[in-house]
């Protein structure tokens, strides 16, 4: 593989807190140097100036939804797709047909994502059989073929014991669980946040309880248990002062937001659009403030997408009945560097944090890092291009997003994985 020369980026690297332009050096798949004037022979050289280079940015939380749904998604589409909007990683959730529950399927996926050669992909592995809440998956068998962490994703694990049976079983090999904290008694039949525009649109709610309630359960049982919890796609202001509140007693406790949760409240459901029907529901201006705040602050880990792609015509029956999800590999990055960075909400530093450094950690797997000796996974920003969310383009095949039409500024112009673009901004 020819060795590749990135000239004159600006470097940011949360990890060895680099900041300053410099040259970058990725010889066999991994980084051998960040120095001024390097000039090695026979390298590719990639003019960089005037773009950002950064650690390879990882979606901990996407839905690739092969095997079983590929009219949804496929591995080589959901990869590819992650790679077009700066992903150079992502952790695939184990809710397909059959779910990743052994070492069978996570082998299944790793050698499609491989064969793919987009976006690396680490797969998670279901948390119970059949991601069914009632018996233990095969977590050892599964972390032996690759899985990082265990999610029933989806759904929450509704029976106590289990989780603290799986939670306890988690840490014997050193992974998280991933949990999607709900309480689904609360809400039989809900579709959206139960508040002000519920009761105008005439939809059934879901309390905001819903979250709360769940994730301070499952703090209690992950310091009963001494397991790692990491809270997906966190929406609400309690739920994330639970979080503060375990992170401030010392526990390793861990929180993801979404972007469509920090820049959209429930007042997006008005007039009925599926575009703004996902899970957990979009909540309130006081959620959101809250989250933002998490942002900046540090209680928040990591920003994931919940990439949850359906097919349109799914997504195009009446509110009640479309699925739950919308597609996010393909805005993420424009609508941080637009709508957290550009404002000044937090640094592009911090973003960069909650972009890559933050889910490698959560993950334990390599990357989040511009460290010499390090796999060669970057991406190249351009903060100044422009970028409009125009879903017909999408290289994912889901295409609902509340995003459509927004004109944002900066996107990902290169994604490199182990020293090989795979996905070059013409
Ligand atoms: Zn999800």
């Amino acid at each position: 593989m020819k060795s590749l020369l990135i000239r004159g980026a600006r470097i940011v690297d949360p990890s060895q807190r680099i900041d300053r332009v410099s040259d970058l050096f990725v010889d066999e798949g991994r980084i051998r140097a960040i120095d001024e004037g390097l000039s090695p022979e026979g390298a590719e050289v990639v003019d960089a100036r005037g773009l950002i280079a950064v650690p390879g940015l990882i979606d901990m939380h996407v839905h690739l939804r092969e095997p079983g749904f590929e009219y949804k998604e496929t591995i080589a589409s959901g990869t590819a797709a992650a790679a077009a909007g700066g992903f150079a990683a992502v952790a695939a959730m184990a809710n397909t047909d059959p779910p990743n529950d052994c070492a069978a399927v996570t082998e299944y996926i790793l050698e499609k994502a491989h064969r793919a050669g987009g976006a690396r992909v680490h797969p998670i592995g279901a948390t119970t059989r059949r991601m069914e809440g009632k018996e233990l998956s095969e977590m050892g068998e599964m972390v032996a073929a690759g899985a990082v962490a265990v999610s029933d994703d989806g759904l929450p694990v509704r029976d106590a014991n289990v989780m603290r049976r799986a939670m306890e079983y988690a840490t014997i090999f050193d992974i998280p669980v991933i949990e999607h904290c709900e309480t689904p008694e609360l809400h039989p039949g809900g579709v959206m946040n139960e508040g002000y525009w519920s009761t105008c649109l005439g939809l059934r709610g879901i309390p905001r309880a819903s979250e709360e309630i769940s994730v301070r359960r499952n703090v209690i049982l992950a310091e009963t248990t001494g397991a790692r919890l990491h809270v997906a796609h966190l929406s609400t202001k309690g739920a994330l002062e639970a979080v503060r509140q375990a992170k401030e007693r010392g526990l390793p406790v861990t929180c993801e937001v979404t972007p469509h949760h920090l820049l959209l409240t429930d007042d997006s459901v008005r007039g009925y659009d599926t575009r703004a029907k996902m899970k957990p529901p979009l909540v309130t201006e006081e959620d959101l403030e809250a989250l933002l705040e998490g942002l900046a602050d540090g209680t928040v880990d990591a920003i994931a997408t919940d990439h949850a792609p359906h097919h349109e015509d799914e997504k195009q029956q009446d509110f009640d009945h479309a699925p739950f999800g919308i597609v996010g590999l393909e805005t993420s990055v424009s609508l941080g560097l637009d709508r957290l960075v550009r404002p000044g909400i937090i640094s592009l530093n911090r973003w960069i944090e909650l972009m890559s450094t933050g889910p490698a950690r959560i993950l334990g797997v390599e990357g989040g890092t511009l460290a010499v000796g390090a796999p060669a996974d970057l991406t190249l920003l351009d903060p100044e291009r422009p970028f409009r969310v125009e879903p017909s383009v999408f290289v994912s095949k889901g295409r609902s997003t509340p995003f459509a039409d927004w004109e944002l500024q900066g996107r990902a112009v290169r994604t490199i994985v182990s020293g090989r673009s795979v996905f070059t901004l013409p």
